[in-house]
């Protein structure tokens, strides 16, 4: 649905919530049909989703598949397999208190929920939080993001031929229809995007007290210990930073190298670079553009440093900027004031642990973290002592992928969390119910019982 700036969505909502209180949405078979045919038309439509994808962003067959398609295809088969178990009512305990009564919690859908998606992932961060919204029994309306409108066409073409709009519906637009849409009463509200953004949305969340998940952004670290296998660790930074140019929620936004090493890993680094996007990057038709030309200029004020190392070579008219690193960087650089979300990267030295931890607490509380180290009392210090939305020990980015790992931020990277049975969860509102039994009624909750207050002080004392 092409949204038109003087509409107001109420009648979409309003058709929504009649299609949810239909009871449609609450029959398992029919949220598995939902995803089966989700899953069908992502297949049929792979290769058109491909094109769109390299058209928005210049990404690869390779990536896209692998950090947009699969990914949510593999999160579909999940869902599938674990549907049936994830929906049963959970029995729990009872306490002796409540003797004759049983007690469960039933998953129950919010009703309709909002999704507003950003262009860094336009396909996955559209549909992953979809599947969730299915699985637990929504309606759904999805805003994606204007900045990559080949997917956003395409993702509101696919939704379009397999949903009727009252139960699953695509609305794009820019800045403004999402605020129009945020003057509806929606029952949940779904947001991944940037941190400024993420205070708007929760704004106009609390005034008709929606409750929200936030997947937002910030600085990830990463640090490389002296005692890192350096080899394995300059390869896999160099994949977590440069998969998508750098554009990457969780990339690491910039490293700590202990200074006993730093020489070794940053030729080490340099090799790896060379070996994933070859000794010319932007000649390789496979590495990922920056989103748009104010993208691009904000970050090439960065490459432009006497403080780069390797890269810094950009190409305005392909809006392409190359693998870079920075060193001898300080917390006074100002490509350290904010989320960079680009292909640069700033590397910090270090000599002690506490020295980082120190360095990571005053500021925000990262949506990763990463840590390469062969300690376990290192991995114990840094995992122990920062708080950090999730992370990897000895990898970067890779726990994203894993549907048993919760992902989502914390303080500033966001609230809540989605993926496996969490994005179940999260669109989810836990029911408790209380099952009482009428054969008999214990007397003791009554006022009137005689000596009732010694009786009932035996049991809560
Ligand atoms: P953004 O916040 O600018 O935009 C996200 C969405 O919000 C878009 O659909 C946009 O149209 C809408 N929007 C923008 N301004 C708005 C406003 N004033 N009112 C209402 N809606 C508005 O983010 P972006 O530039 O698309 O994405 C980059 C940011 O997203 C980065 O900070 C990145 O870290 C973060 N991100 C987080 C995750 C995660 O899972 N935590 C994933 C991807 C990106």
């Amino acid at each position: 649905m092409k949204s038109n700036l003087t509409e107001n969505f109420r009648q979409l909502v309003v058709e929504q919530k009649n299609f949810f209180r239909s009871n449609k949405t609450k029959d398992i078979s029919f949220r598995i049909e939902a995803l089966k045919k989700l899953k069908t038309a992502i297949k049929n439509n792979e290769k058109l989703l491909m094109a769109a994808l390299k058209t928005d962003l210049n990404k690869s067959e390779f990536d896209a598949y692998t950090t947009e398609i699969g990914i949510i295809i593999a999160e579909i088969n999940f869902t599938l397999r674990h549907l049936q178990s994830w929906v049963k009512p959970e029995k729990v305990k009872t306490p002796l208190t409540h003797i004759g009564s049983t007690s469960y919690i039933y998953s129950e859908p919010y009703g309709v929920a909002l999704i507003i998606s950003p262009w860094n992932y336009p396909f996955q961060l559209a549909i992953a939080p979809l599947i969730g919204a299915i699985a637990a029994g929504n309606c759904a309306v999805i805003k994606p993001s204007e900045l990559t409108p080949k997917t956003s066409e395409l993702v509101a073409t696919l939704i379009d031929d397999i949903f009727p709009v009252d139960y699953i519906s695509v609305v794009e637009g820019d800045v403004e229809t999402s605020q129009a849409l945020l003057n509806e009463k929606f029952d949940y509200i779904f947001f991944t995007g940037s941190v400024p953004v993420g205070k708007i949305i929760m704004e106009a969340a609390a005034k008709t007290l929606t409750p929200v998940t936030l997947e937002l952004g910030g600085k990830s670290p990463c640090i490389v210990h002296e005692d890192a296998n350096l080899k394995i660790a300059a390869k896999r930074i160099a994949w977590g930073k440069y998969v998508n140019a750098g554009q990457t929620c969780v990339a690491p936004d910039y490293l700590y190298v202990h200074h006993a090493i730093k020489a070794e890993f940053l030729e080490l680094l340099k090799q790896a670079i060379e070996e994933l996007y070859g000794k010319e990057p932007l000649h390789n038709p496979n590495f990922t553009r920056i989103v748009s030309e104010r993208h691009f200029n904000r970050l090439r004020c960065f490459v432009k440093s006497d403080k780069t190392i390797i890269g810094g070579g950009w190409d305005e008219a392909k809006l392409m900027i190359e693998p870079t690193v920075l060193a001898d960087i300080t917390w006074n650089d100002s490509v350290m004031d904010d989320e960079i979300f680009g292909p640069i990267l700033p590397v910090l030295e270090y000599s002690t642990i506490s020295e980082v931890v120190e360095g990571i607490q005053n500021h925000p509380n990262p949506l990763a973290l990463y840590l390469f180290t062969e300690s376990d009392t290192v991995q114990r210090e840094v995992l122990n002592s920062i708080s950090f939305g999730g992370g990897c020990v000895n990898d970067t980015v890779y726990h994203l992928s894993s549907p048993y790992l919760p992902f989502g931020g914390v303080g500033t990277s966001g609230m809540g969390a989605y993926h496996g049975k969490g994005s179940f969860d999260t669109f989810s509102h836990r029911k408790s119910v209380l099952m009482q039994t009428t054969r008999f009624d214990i007397p003791f909750r009554y006022p009137n019982l005689k000596n009732g207050l010694e009786k009932i002080k035996l049991f809560l004392k």
